[in-house]
């Protein structure tokens, strides 16, 4: 998997997260710890929602 953000490869991440969409609710986003804290945006593979 990779991060939402930035596209690292999570698995080499020690914190990161993984929610739902906040706006279609069918695709898991995940992002690493460095863009949480910088708050980098995100896209949606589903629905092209971008957001933090
Ligand atoms: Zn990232
Ligand atoms: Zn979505």
């Amino acid at each position: 998997m990779n991060c939402s953000s930035c596209g690292v490869r999570i698995e080499t991440q020690k914190n990161w997260v993984e929610f739902d969409c906040p706006s279609c609710w069918k695709k898991k986003v995940v992002r690493c710890e460095r863009c949480k804290k910088l708050v980098n945006t995100y896209m949606c593979g589903s629905c092209k929602f971008i957001g933090p």
